[in-house]
């Protein structure tokens, strides 16, 4: 059989320049001894270029990213120049499967990477995923929610000293940038050191394909393709962005029903009251206020807290000043303020009261 020139092998399917494929990777078997794979489209552009990984539904129960590939796969209107892109909407079957972020063993996929041969069920799966996927790559995208019971503002989170990382991150167009190099076993940790620089993007709740999220995602998977000189076009990005470095669960100190003040994506001034922790008639027992400037980048979906769950995910930021720039560049970006009035009307934001229940301000440290 003759070789033919310039066709790239994937998965099983060969793909001249300019095709795109649906495939699949057998990534382990199922308790009746069923193959169980991971559905995959790669799509080649027509000259060399990266190679580029899109993941979500890493954790199982994480679909807004699931979304935001599938709205990719069905759109026709975006064509990719060079290099080639795996999307794959859901990377851990199993987890999605039961709806779950962790694995039948109740093991999180996200802290088993690199992966051994020989190892439990999830390192073994993770190391097929790692081999055959994520070491084929040059860059990639990881696709995430909040956790259950949470939502969060749609931001990327990367190593931003690693230049390539800073430049996906930067690319994305999330107007926040996070910084940190992810938990020991996380893709996006052993991806990078592995030699291909992945940035991981939040945003929304679980179980659910947020629009205004999905958005946020698909926005910027292009931006990224631009960036990357992989699509032609103009990257849609917002006027400025903002890196943060330290964030802080506000946590009820008081058990109850909280009253929120402030909805995902706010921008609050140190000493702003974040949510007042009533009884379920309504008298009031403590107000959680800020200990520092910043940005709701998480909050809890749930309103009855015991002592010590965590409320409010606050991105700290220098001064007020910059609360007050955030909130401008958020409204002048049409696809952030969508998800940041989107994302609010999820939540019953209500004004504090006016006179002043006990202060829960936590250590600013
Ligand atoms: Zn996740």
């Amino acid at each position: 059989m003759t070789e033919t020139p310039n066709i790239a092998h994937w998965f099983g399917a060969d793909l001249a320049p300019g095709e795109s494929a649906n495939t699949e990777l057998q990534v382990t078997e199922s308790y009746s001894g069923r193959n169980i794979s991971i559905p995959i489209r790669v799509c080649r552009g027509l000259t060399d270029g990266p190679t580029v990984f899109v993941t979500a539904a890493l954790h199982g129960d994480e679909l807004n990213g699931t979304g935001a590939i599938r709205m990719l796969i069905d759109n026709d209107d975006w064509k990719l120049q060079s290099g080639t892109v795996l999307m794959i909407p859901v990377l851990n079957p199993l987890g999605f499967e039961q709806h779950s972020r962790y694995l039948p063993d109740r093991r999180d996929l996200n802290r088993c990477f690199p992966g051994t041969v020989s190892g439990s069920m999830a390192s073994r799966l993770a190391k097929v995923i790692f081999d055959s996927v994520i070491t084929q790559c040059d860059f990639g995208i990881d696709l995430h929610t909040a956790a259950v019971r949470r939502t969060n503002f749609p931001n990327v989170r990367a190593n931003l000293e690693h230049p390539d990382c800073l430049r996906l991150a930067t690319a994305f167009g999330c107007g926040i940038l996070l910084h940190g190099n992810g938990p020991k076993g996380s893709l996006r940790l052993e991806a990078t050191k592995a030699g291909c620089p992945t940035i991981v993007v939040e945003g929304g709740e679980v179980w659910k394909v947020e629009s205004s999220v999905a958005e946020c995602m698909t926005r910027g998977i292009l931006n990224v393709f631009k960036e990357l000189g992989m699509m032609d076009g103009e990257q849609d990005l917002p006027d400025s962005q903002v890196t943060l470095r330290e964030t802080k669960w506000l946590r009820a100190e008081r058990g109850g029903f909280m009253s929120l003040h402030v909805a995902p994506g706010d921008s609050v001034e140190k000493g702003q009251a974040i949510a007042t922790n009533s009884s379920l008639l309504g008298e009031e027992k403590g107000r959680l206020v800020t200990p520092f400037s910043g940005i709701v980048i998480g909050m809890t979906t749930l309103p009855a807290v015991q002592p010590g769950e965590p409320v409010v995910q606050i991105g700290r930021l220098a001064d007020p000043k910059s609360a007050r720039r955030h909130a401008k560049q958020v409204a002048g970006d049409d696809v952030q303020r969508t998800a940041h009035e989107h994302l609010a009307t999820n939540i019953h934001v209500t004004e504090p009261s006016e006179e002043e229940p006990n202060k829960q301000e936590p250590p600013a440290k």
